[in-house]
């Protein structure tokens, strides 16, 4: 059993030993072994603190164990732990309600998932269904999940390994400081954009486009926020050609983007919203789609073919609604809007102009991308190497980063004060100072 005197490398060893980890070779894993947490902090088994400017994998937005959530689980616990999906319980209605109250009119039901993929899964099926139409476009800068449909809607590395579905198809969207477009500016990137989608949607046949699948802003693959106009740019190519605009919410939704949606940040509509992650920042696992009442009233009288032993779990329900009404008591929403625009924005802004390696920061709220290059004019990413050695700078340093390629994400949770931020922006600047030294 698990020992709460056990050293951080018997906890690592027994892991290494037994689990097999995702996204991994297995015998080149270094995890760091995590006791508890608390707000922004995680501790090991030796004492030692983190700032988790990571948010564990983007999704505690509401921080380490907040003590409404944590009572709620225990509360739903004790009376009942689990539910089938059939069944009436109100942790499960609640949950759809408080998410229907945030979405924006015209929405009026939630199907709950484990996750974010199966969230994508199933509303790639819904879009299928309402438009009798095959195909999902979809960004190669994107991540929409691990299973089936999901992982080939994917755009990343991880879609070619599992390219076993049909009808998925890739377009490149704006990332002005990597324009595949030629572009000079923001705008241009964005309406040059919209371009090469209407001619990827004309090329396929637009009457063989089910849905067009976007996260709102991309994370994995970049916080790539896009230019204000692009999204309804998108919105009204899928009204002319009667496609389903799904947006992708599971990261920059639920307070990431400093905003209950994050295309509540631009002017658009989408007809599905995928969610998991900061819904109840995985304290159960949890993911959903929430669905237009178009899509939905199709399925009053035909029968909808997908389901989950697991939909809706109460403890997963509960910990959502205590979440959900944590967030709205407490302006955790707007305290990482506010945080993002006051301090982490300009902080690493301040940062971008005293280390040359920084090629561009960007994002909103608690939802930012520092990245990284060998040479500030030919933009060329720099090396793994680097990435390696900042990484490791940052924990020396206490502080669990974000790395993915040639970027580091600062990514806490929604709930960071001020100060916990100026700490975290003076722990990059040292762990920067530190590997540019040697
Ligand atoms: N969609 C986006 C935008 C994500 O970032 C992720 C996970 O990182 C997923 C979907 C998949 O979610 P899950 O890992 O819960 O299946």
């Amino acid at each position: 059993t698990a020992s709460t005197h056990a050293s951080n490398a018997e906890v690592i060893a027994h892991d290494v030993d037994h689990v097999f980890h995702s996204w991994s070779a297995q015998a080149k894993l270094s995890p760091i072994a995590i006791r508890r947490g608390n707000g922004c902090t995680v501790e090991d088994f030796e004492g030692r603190e983190y700032l988790d400017l990571s948010s564990m994998l983007v999704n505690v937005n509401i921080g380490h164990q907040h003590p409404r959530v944590i009572e709620a689980i225990q509360r739903q616990a004790a009376e009942l732990a689990t539910v089938a999906p059939a069944n009436a319980n109100p942790a499960r209605a609640r949950a759809a309600e408080l998410i229907l109250s945030h979405a924006p009119e015209g929405f009026n039901k939630v199907f709950f998932t484990n996750g974010g993929a199966d969230a994508n899964e199933n509303a790639i099926r819904l879009a299928r269904l309402h438009t009798g139409r095959d195909k999902v476009l979809s960004q190669y800068r994107s991540y929409h999940g691990n299973t089936g449909a999901a992982i080939v809607a994917t755009g990343d590395w991880r879609r070619v390994p599992n390219e076993y579905a049909t009808g998925h198809v890739h377009f490149f969207g704006p990332y002005a400081y990597r324009s595949e477009f030629w572009s000079s500016d923001e705008q241009q990137e964005g309406e040059r954009a919209l371009q090469h989608l209407e001619r990827v949607i004309q090329s396929e046949g637009p009457e063989s486009i089910a849905a067009i699948l976007l996260e709102t802003i991309p994370g994995t693959a970049g916080i790539i926020v896009p230019p204000a106009a692009y999204l309804p740019g998108v919105r009204a190519l899928a009204d002319k050609y009667g496609i389903m605009l799904i947006l992708d919410e599971v990261m920059a939704g639920f307070g990431r983007a400093g905003e209950w949606f994050a295309f509540d940040a631009f002017d658009v509509k989408p007809d599905l919203i995928t969610f998991a992650k900061g819904v109840n920042s995985g304290y159960v696992p949890l993911g959903g789609v929430v669905i237009s009442e178009e899509i939905a009233a199709q399925f009053d009288e035909r029968v909808f073919p997908g389901g989950l032993t697991y939909s809706g779990h109460p403890l997963a329900c509960a910990s959502a609604v205590a979440s959900m009404e944590a967030m709205a008591d407490e302006g955790i929403i707007e305290n990482a809007h506010r945080v993002g625009a006051e301090v982490i924005g300009p902080g690493l802004r301040e940062l971008a102009e005293r280390f040359e390696v920084i090629g561009e920061v960007r994002g909103l709220g608690v939802f930012w991308a520092v990245e990284f290059v060998a040479d500030a004019q030919t933009r060329e990413p720099i090396s793994e190497e680097f990435m390696g050695q900042l990484k490791n700078a940052m924990l020396e340093r206490g502080a669990l980063p974000f790395t993915s390629a040639n970027r580091l994400h600062f990514v806490p949770p929604c709930v960071i004060t001020d100060e916990e931020a100026r700490r975290g922006l003076r722990t990059l600047a040292d762990a920067l100072a530190a590997v540019a030294a040697g």
